[in-house]
This record gives C-alpha cells, structure tokens and sequence, in this order.
C-alpha cells in the first residue's frame, strides 16, 4: 500500500497527479473464503480489516451488492458519541470513540475526525432527567459527560434560542469528545488498509441465496457465482431481514427509512453537534459550510431510501424554533436510508441458529459512531467462533431471555 503524505502529494504533484495507484484492487471472487462477509458498508469492512490485523485472517472476502459505503455508511449525519445509558452500550461505543480518535493515523487516511462536541438538549422535565441518569451512568462507566445549564448552553452555541415557542431549552447532557467524521472516508480507508493485508472486497456482488448442509452454511450464491465459505457473517444493515430469510430463520429487526438533508453551505456558524430530540432535529455543519440536518424515522416498514416529506417539514420546523436565524436558509438535498431497528434500540451481533453464520446488524439509526468498536468485536467474534466480551451482551437470544439492553431513552433521536 503506497504512503500517504505530505511528501507524496508534493512527488505525485510533479506528474500532474497522473500517478496515483488505486486505492484498492477490484477484485476477482474466489470458489472459497474462509470468511465471507456480506455488505460492505463501515462494520462490515472494519470487521474485515481487524480479522486480518488483529487475528491475522486474510483469506476474507467482503461482497457488496451495490458500491463500498453506498448503504447507510455514506447517507449518515456521521454524529459520533458514546454518553450512552447501559453497561454494554457504553463499552462498545466508547471502545469505538476512542478508535476514532486515532483511525486517521492508523489507515493512513484522512477521516477527518472532528471532536467538536456532541450536545443533548433537555427540553422537558422528563428529558432532563433522563439525562441526569445517564450522566450518572456515563460517571459510573468512565465515560466523560456533562450536564449543562442554559447558560453553559448559550456559551456553546451562542445562535440557540433557549425559549423556543413549544419547549424551552432546560439543559442539556454534553459531550465535548463527541464529533463527526467524514462517513465515506471511514469505509475508503477501512477498505484500503484491508485489500493492503490481503483481503479482497467484491462490488457488484449480489448475495441471492445461502446454502446449508446438515444445519452448517456451506456457500453464498451470488449475482457473480457461488462461493463457498466456512464462516459467513451478514452486515447488511436494513436488508438483514431479507439475508436471514435466505438463512431460514427471522429476525426481531424492523427495516424503515430514515432521512437527512443539508442546506446551502453558509459562514461557520456553529462549531458542535446540537440535537433536540423533544421538537426532534438535530444539526453540525460540514467543512463546505452546509448545514447538516437529520431528521425522524418513518413509521411505517419500507425499503425505500428517500424518506418522506412530512419529516422535512417537521425536521425544519424544530430547527427553526431551536436556531430561528436559519429560517431562511434553502436546503439543497435530501436523502434516506434504510435503518434496521431492534425493539430495544440496541444492536445485534453474535451466532445464530444456523451453524458457521453470524450477524452484526440492528444498530438502527444510530451505528456510525460504532463502526471500529463494532468491527474490532465482530473480527473477535469470527476469529473465535464465539462472541468476546464486548460483543456477548448483544446477542440475539436476549430478547428470548428477557435481558433486553434498553437504550430507547439514549437514543429518541437515536445519533
Ligand atoms: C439518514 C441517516 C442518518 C444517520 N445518522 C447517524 C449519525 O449521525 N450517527 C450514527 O452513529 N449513525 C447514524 N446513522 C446510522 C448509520 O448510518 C448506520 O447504523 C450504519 O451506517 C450502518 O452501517 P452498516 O455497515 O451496518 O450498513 P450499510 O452501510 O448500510 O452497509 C450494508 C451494505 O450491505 C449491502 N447489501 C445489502 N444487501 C446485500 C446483498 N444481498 N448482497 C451484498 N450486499 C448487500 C448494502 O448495499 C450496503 O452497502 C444514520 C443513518 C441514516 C440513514
């Protein structure tokens, strides 16, 4: 894999920039893989990365039935936190965080990583003390988070109005090492250092089916051949439902469509993340100077990746309310994408009841901020054939057992 540098850029510059090689190679599938992975969005080429880094496992193919960080990965608001409530939630995201802030250096990629601060707001009572206890939570698991007054608010973000026409801002939970990074930066730089050890990622790969043999998957069948494998693990996000339906069996995740849009790039005008999950809207604004603006989930099944217009009307409206000096911005673009949303908003990696096939899939609206902590503990999971310490909690037979990892509250407006 060449270097990225300073260095390099000057050297190529002399070229008229004419020489750089391919980030990574496009690859030819294989009859056989010792681990297939499906998807190639963030936690499936992060999971792919850490099995060859950590576990020394190259012999992998990532199949992508679209292109690398197409799904979900490149449509996110790419807000990056882990003041979340439970035990599990907060060693997983944290784990991940703490990855964030030095992937740049360690893929040799820019991510740009910007630990701007992440803001909560408390606009009710019940909000506030939601967030009282998770911020007792984040004490008790080492994880650095403040609840903030008004005033400290307003220092934050001096364009906020704190006494919007429905809700007024009471406080808020405050994460200063929370941020954004660039989302296809994650996945390119995920997919280059993984293709440098040796693993081959596969676009244009559809996955149509799944053989099994005396209960053990055998191979995948797709829009490019068969290939046989002896550990598959399906990353797809909102088509995980569709993948394990292939499998023969169900899972408890809903797939609905989730949206975002931005507006015209503008002055900086705000230098954190802010969400308002009562009026339900939150904003960062990119280095081009777009506002950055997510906003609800549908309420209904689908798999439409555009969302629907009655979210952008109320996504505008609590943005109005909350920073009325953007009220009259245009807005350029708008987007969706399908989120897989499990009933107690928490994610789900571990085995499932199909020999040799594993899933990491549920994290629903808000997995961005987990895709090295995810794919570090999913790599683990493969290597092993169990799932490690930080993956167990997440398994699917919780919902069986009754042990759900609640994070509902944490995750109204689940970034
Ligand atoms: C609008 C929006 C805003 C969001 N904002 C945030 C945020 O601010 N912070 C945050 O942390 N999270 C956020 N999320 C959630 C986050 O984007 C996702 O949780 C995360 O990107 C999921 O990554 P993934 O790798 O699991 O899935 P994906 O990136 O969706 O990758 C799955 C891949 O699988 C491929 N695939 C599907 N079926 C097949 C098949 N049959 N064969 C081969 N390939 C297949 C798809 O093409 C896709 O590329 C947001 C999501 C959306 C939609």
């Amino acid at each position: 894999m060449a270097r990225y540098s300073a260095f390099a850029i000057a050297r190529h510059a002399l070229s008229r920039h004419q020489g750089w090689e391919r980030a990574w190679p496009d690859a030819t599938p294989r009859g056989r893989y010792k681990v297939v992975i499906v998807g190639a969005g963030g936690h499936g080429l992060a999971t792919a990365y850490y099995l060859a880094r950590e576990h020394g496992i190259t012999d992998v193919a990532v199949l992508e039935k679209g292109w690398l960080g197409g799904g979900n990965t490149g449509r996110n608001t790419t807000i990056i936190r882990s003041n979340y409530l439970r035990d599990p939630s907060a060693a997983i995201y944290e784990k991940s965080r703490s990855l964030y802030e030095g992937l740049s250096q360690e893929l040799n990629f820019n991510i740009m990583f910007s630990p701007r601060g992440v803001l909560m707001l408390g606009q009710t009572e019940h909000e506030m003390r939601a967030w009282s206890r998770t911020w007792h939570a984040n004490r008790c698991s080492g994880i650095e988070s403040e609840l903030v007054t008004p005033e400290r608010i307003k220092e934050i973000v001096p364009i906020i109005n704190l006494d919007g026409p429905r809700y007024p801002v009471l406080g808020g939970l405050w994460q200063p090492r929370g941020g954004t990074a660039r989302h296809d930066a994650v996945a390119w730089g995920y997919a280059r250092a993984a293709a440098a050890l040796g693993v081959d990622i596969i676009q244009r790969c559809e996955v149509t089916g799944i053989e099994t043999n005396g209960g053990h998957v055998t191979s995948v069948r797709t829009s490019r051949g068969d290939i046989a494998c002896d550990r598959l693990c399906l990353v797809v996000a909102g088509h995980s439902g569709e993948l394990a339906r292939m499998a023969g069996f169900r899972l408890p995740v809903e797939s609905v469509a989730l949206q975002a849009l931005v507006s015209e790039p503008v002055k900086p005008m705000i230098d954190c993340v802010v969400m308002a999950n009562t009026v339900h809207g939150y904003v960062s604004q990119s280095d081009k100077g777009e506002l950055v603006i997510g906003g609800g989930a549908d309420g209904f099944n689908n798999f439409t990746q555009r969302g629907s217009f009655q979210h952008i009307e109320e996504t505008v409206r609590a943005l109005t309310e909350t920073f009325p000096v953007i009220s009259r911005m245009r807005q350029l673009r708008q987007w969706g994408g399908i989120v897989d949303m499990t009933g107690d908003r928490s994610p789900i990696i571990g085995k499932t009841p199909v020999g040799g096939v594993f899933l990491n899939c549920g994290w629903g609206t808000g997995g961005f901020k987990a895709i090295p902590g995810s794919g570090w503990a999913t790599a683990e999971m493969l290597a092993k054939g169990e799932p490690g310490e930080m993956a167990g909690p997440f398994g699917m037979d919780r919902f069986a057992e009754g042990r759900v990892i609640d994070e509902s509250v944490a995750a109204a407006v689940a970034h």
